[in-house]
């Protein structure tokens, strides 16, 4: 008998014939001798639904008064899944009780619409547990020191299962989701893009920050801090398939990573349209231009991902990052006002029609020449980098947008990822 969370999306939640569904399997998972912490998302298109109607009535306002009812409008997606599938679940004859976050509780800090949890008190959902109950918690909500509603950011329903998890040492965290598991590369641009048996959390990490949108990274941050054993798999299995072959299915993130370097070099090919380049001309090279630049664009609160500086030449030099594709324009404004004159460079240009990929292996740690294979197979097409930039398990290029999925291809290839893992 183990502790087990499940956590299941929206798409699996979206009708009353899918939390049908849900409560079927989560009772057969409860049958067979766990302890069953469920954590849905909101019915599928609930949130954006909702957060639709406030944008009707205050189109663009933000201010913590107004995200403060963003949060209680939102949460209330949530809250229904959760009664729903208990309902379901007692339907399916199991004793089963649903929690809103403040009534576990799940504290978290302010920060509305992108809180963080801080702890969350177990003892009400032992007790239930303890006495036979399927215990269902709302995903993406919590509570904070004032008992106001918050919500932990888009996709915060994964953090919340696997804070959950985490909390209550948990055996494992089983994300149920539409897709089964954690590909090569998303298979609607390499047809070939095989589902990993087993992807490291390190590799994970980065493959959720380069895009890849299985799951939402502060899950995985978390995951990777309290060692949560974490599975990726499908809710389209019929709900009665053997229990033993569905604990099996889907991508484990593990933590061992010995077992992992016998592997692949390559794990995966990540890639995003969600970034823009803008390069600062003419900058005169001394000491403190890096910061000169980058200083102010973090006091405007703008991230900043990709940077490269190049050689000087008569003194003078360019300066290129990347920042989100939302923030270009800001950007732009922010250095041709606040930044060229007191610089004296020359001018500011950008590129809006870049995106990234990159090749995420924790195998790169320990074999040599593998950037330069992905150099060598995008020049073999063509394409021209812009930026590189690399990590000690990623190298990643800026390249024109539209080569992106010629270069996901030809780099899918070019490191065996259409070829079974032995
Ligand atoms: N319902 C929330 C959202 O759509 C949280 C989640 O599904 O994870 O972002
Ligand atoms: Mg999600």
């Amino acid at each position: 008998m183990a502790l087990i969370v499940h956590k299941y999306g929206g798409t699996s939640m979206g009708s009353p014939e899918r939390i049908r569904n849900v409560a079927k399997r989560v009772a057969k998972w409860a049958r067979a001798g766990h302890q069953m912490v469920v954590v849905p998302s909101a019915m599928s298109g609930e949130t954006n639904r909702l957060l639709a109607l406030a944008k009707e009535l205050a189109p663009s306002k933000s201010s913590a008064a107004y995200n403060r009812e963003l949060d209680m409008l939102a949460a209330t997606g949530e809250q229904a899944s959760s009664a729903l599938l208990a309902i379901a679940l007692q339907a399916e004859g199991m004793e089963s009780v649903s929690y809103a976050g403040w009534q576990v509780p799940i504290k978290t800090n302010s920060a509305f619409t992108k809180a963080r949890i801080e702890s969350i008190d177990d003892d009400r959902v032992r007790a239930d547990l303890a006495a036979g109950k399927v215990v269902v918690i709302t995903g993406f909500q919590g509570v904070d020191e004032e008992a106001n509603v918050t919500t932990l950011g888009r996709g915060g329903s994964d953090t919340s299962a696997v804070a959950v998890a985490a909390a209550m040492k948990a055996s494992e965290c089983l994300i149920y989701t539409d897709v089964d598991g954690v590909y090569t590369t998303d298979p609607r641009v390499v047809p070939e893009a095989r589902r990993l048996h087993t992807v490291s959390f390190e590799e994970m990490l980065e493959m959720a920050s380069l895009g890849s949108k299985v799951l939402q990274i502060r899950s995985v941050e978390f995951a990777g801090k309290y060692k949560v054993p974490l599975r990726v798999l499908s809710s389209f299995t019929p709900w009665d398939i053997d229990i033993n072959e569905e604990a099996k299915s889907g991508t484990l993130i593990t933590f061992e990573e010995d077992e992992k370097m016998e592997q692949a070099v390559v794990s995966g090919i990540a890639f995003n349209r969600d970034e823009a380049k803008v390069s600062v001309l003419g900058v005169p090279d001394k000491p403190g231009i890096a910061y000169h630049i980058l200083g102010a664009v973090a006091d405007a609160n703008i991230e900043v991902d990709v940077i490269i500086q190049n050689i000087s030449k008569d003194g003078k030099t360019d300066f290129s990052f990347t920042v989100h594709r939302g923030e270009y324009a800001r950007t732009v404004e922010l250095l041709n006002t606040k930044v060229l004159p007191s610089l004296g460079a020359a001018e500011v240009v950008g590129d809006t029609k870049i995106c990234k990929v990159s090749i995420v292996g924790i195998g790169m740690r320990s074999h040599v020449g593998v950037a330069s294979k992905m150099f060598r197979s995008l020049s073999e097409e063509g394409i021209n980098i812009q930026m590189i930039s690399t990590s000690e398990i990623k190298t990643s290029v800026v390249i024109d947008e539209k080569y992106m999925e010629l270069a996901v291809r030809a780099l899918h290839k070019a490191f065996d990822l259409d070829q079974p893992v032995s």
